[in-house]
């Protein structure tokens, strides 16, 4: 087995642990004892962050639907897909027609650029992000 030190991706709080690898595959994770937010410790989402990493249906790239059928994507082709869609709706109903929903995957500093872009520029107010709900 070897172990890989990583920072937790499932919320912003940051913890860290090492991510447990056999025969190329992530088997299981532990808790880095000397890290100022952790110290040794898990939630219970933490503890599982390791299960998606091989998961048969995890995705990998950007999926767009396309005629009926939803299609592996680029990421240059979803998000030219996403500006040309966002722009048409703030030119055919205006800025408050637009909403962004963040997420708590995100850092702190990730979350504060989203509030920024939806804010300054977009011109809407109707930002929000899935940790208060
Ligand atoms: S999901 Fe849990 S283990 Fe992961 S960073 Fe957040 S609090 Fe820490």
């Amino acid at each position: 087995m070897s172990q890989t030190l990583v920072v937790c991706p499932y919320c912003g709080c940051g913890c860290s642990f090492y991510i447990e690898e056999k025969d190329g595959r992530a088997v299981g994770v532990t808790p880095s004892t000397d890290h100022p937010v952790s110290r040794g410790s898990l939630c219970v989402k933490g503890w599982r962050a390791y299960e998606f990493i091989n998961h048969p249906e995890r995705l990998r790239s950007p999926m767009i639907r396309d005629g009926g059928l939803v299609r592996e994507a680029t990421w240059e082709e979803a998000t030219d897909l996403i500006v040309e869609n966002l722009l048409d709706i703030k030119e055919k109903h205006g800025n408050d027609a637009l909403a962004f929903l963040s997420s708590a995957k995100l850092t702190n500093e990730e979350n504060y650029l989203f509030m920024k872009m939806a804010r300054a520029t977009f011109k809407t107010n109707n930002v929000d992000h899935c940790a208060r709900l």
